[in-house]
């Protein structure tokens, strides 16, 4: 079959089955698989797809339709510029986290100890410590499978001399010595809501990374209220927050004793990131 043919069966295939931003999906696990770009398929649609790559692409978009995401097909996402690799233990990482992340570069400096809670994939505390450098950082999760993932990307992403301690630990239980940055994009969805969201969410990524408890603030208490013992003074704490969540947050900080609150918005418009002073 001819490569613009794949695509075309692919994508119907795909939309038939519902599956939202079937054209782009199709495309890139084309792409994926076959080793190729988007160009291709503008000026090479007539070349003759291998019978492998056919019968691999017939298999994933066989996945996508029972709404596995793209990413645990693939095994990765882009975020910041780097390719991390995911799977069903992690969240994949989102776009929207990127702008905490670029807040925290602005003020970030050189030689700082960071702390990523609840890290995931990983994928802030890596950024961080690739875009700067002599940092000091310490990654951690609950969750043992997502730390292996966490560990395999640092090792993939950063030199020897950048790479993190990575921590399993239920919150700062086994955290020590003090930060000048806290971060956290913590589980933050109400119990009640998580039911509602899109299948490839609710049913394929890990509840744990999901799960902010009924009122979905439960991880922003605990953080704030300990928090403060492992900042230095002048120290920072950014959070990701969801869009109804800013002036909760920003609250929680205020009685917590936290200064120079800070509410910054998303490419949306919408409330994404909230950071403060001790
Ligand atoms: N810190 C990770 C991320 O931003 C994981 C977040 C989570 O599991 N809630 O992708």
């Amino acid at each position: 079959m001819k490569y613009l043919e794949c695509y075309k069966e692919g994508y119907r295939k795909l939309a038939t089955a519902g599956v939202p931003e079937a054209e782009l999906d199709a495309r890139l696990l084309l792409e994926y698989i076959c080793g190729t770009n988007r160009n291709d398929l503008l000026v090479h649609g007539d070349r003759e797809v291998a019978e492998q790559h056919l019968t691999a692409y017939e298999a994933a978009i066989a996945k996508r339709m029972e709404r596995i995401p793209l990413q645990h097909i693939t095994g990765e996402q882009d975020f910041m510029g780097l390719t991390f690799r995911v799977n069903e233990h992690v969240l994949i990482p989102r776009q929207d986290t990127e702008i905490l992340v670029e807040e925290i570069l602005k003020d970030m400096q050189d030689y700082c100890r960071i702390l990523d809670m609840c890290t995931g994939s990983g994928c802030i505390l890596i950024s961080l410590l690739h875009y700067n450098n002599w940092c000091e950082g310490v990654g951690v999760d609950i969750s043992p499978l997502a730390l292996q993932k966490a560990k395999e990307n640092g090792k993939n992403l950063l030199p020897e001399e950048k790479r993190p301690v990575w921590l399993e630990s239920n919150l700062f239980e086994k955290v020590e010595g003090k930060f000048d940055v806290i971060v956290s994009n913590p589980p933050y969805i109400r119990s009640e809501v998580i039911g509602t969201l899109m299948p490839e969410v609710k049913d394929h990524e890990p509840m744990n990374a999901l799960d902010g408890t009924e009122d979905g603030l439960y991880f922003y208490r605990e953080i704030v209220r300990l928090a403060p013992e492992f900042l230095k003074k002048e120290g920072k704490l950014y959070f990701e927050i969801g869009h109804d969540q800013g002036a909760d947050v920003s609250e929680l900080l205020e009685h917590a004793g936290f200064r120079e609150i800070h509410v910054v918005k998303d490419y949306a418009g919408l409330d994404r990131v909230v950071y403060a002073t001790l």
